[in-house]
């Protein structure tokens, strides 16, 4: 059975939104902001006007990320997105909260409402928004397919997950919701010895192309575990990242 589509909003009057890509995981830990981020860069570095909306309420890391630390600011009718440095547009709860280590112990329903706002009446400018998904496959992840037309997705796994049940859970969701899947990228797949580059798969290796055929998904790219990586987006500096490894997923998207 398919959800009824009816419930999606349409974005705030005077925004421009461009396409819409969520990026799921069917846990947490993975990567899935990691991947957002990534490909946020990537577009931007491509010359796009680029937004990240931060749907992960409960664990955004997105602003920190960037090294936005400044309070978002509001009109009477409309939220501004604060911009990182090269100009990524950045909506995130992390952003309204008083005290950006303050917990979120909403509910689902109140959280839910705050995802919808950062649709409905933020004054986005951008050709791509990508939607930093609530981890999981639970109900504020149902709802936000329900408010946001997405134009696809983009599933993140670590291998592990791609030989157990977690990718399957995102794949059939994104069915039942009749959004199309973009493709899969795996996270944490190896990690290149620093000596002498010997790509060293900590999980195996050549599971994940058997696992993504087997989904039917198209594997577009593999990241490995990069300490440079992991210390530039702790210090917020993500985006003076040289890496380019989501190039294939951004060279699908740009041909869409
Ligand atoms: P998720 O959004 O799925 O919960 P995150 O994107 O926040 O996961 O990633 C979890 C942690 O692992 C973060 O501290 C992140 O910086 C780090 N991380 C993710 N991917 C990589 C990678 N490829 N190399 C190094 N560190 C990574």
């Amino acid at each position: 059975s398919r959800e009824p589509q009816s419930l999606l909003k349409a974005h705030h009057a005077d925004a421009h939104v461009g396409k819409v890509y969520g990026i799921v995981s069917g846990k947490g830990g993975v990567g899935k902001s990691m991947v957002t981020s990534q490909l946020a860069v990537t577009m931007r570095r491509r010359g796009y006007q680029v937004g990240i909306l931060d749907a992960d309420i409960t664990g955004p890391s997105i602003p920190k990320a960037f090294g936005i630390h400044d309070r978002a600011m509001g009109t009477e009718n409309a939220l501004i997105p604060s911009e990182s440095k090269t100009g990524i547009q950045v909506m995130s709860i992390n952003l309204l909260l008083e005290n950006e280590t303050d917990p979120v112990i909403w509910r689902g329903p109140v959280i839910s409402g705050v995802v919808q706002q950062f649709w409905t009446d933020v004054l986005w400018n951008c050709d791509y928004l990508f939607v930093d998904m609530p981890p999981g496959t639970g109900d504020v992840s149902l709802s936000v397919f329900q408010s946001i037309p997405l134009d696809g997705i983009i599933i993140v796994a670590s291998p592990q997950d791609l030989v157990g049940m977690v990718v399957e859970k995102a794949v059939k969701m994104a069915e039942m919701m009749n959004v199309p899947i973009v493709g899969l990228v795996e996270n944490m797949s190896y990690v290149a010895c620093p000596d002498c580059g010997k790509k060293i798969y900590l999980f195996g290796e050549g599971k994940t192309a058997q696992a993504a055929a087997a989904h039917n998904l198209p594997l577009l790219a593999e990241m490995p575990i990069d300490p440079v990586l992991a210390s530039l987006t702790d210090a917020g500096s993500i985006e003076d990242f040289q890496g380019d490894w989501l190039k294939t997923v951004a060279d699908h998207l740009a041909e869409k």
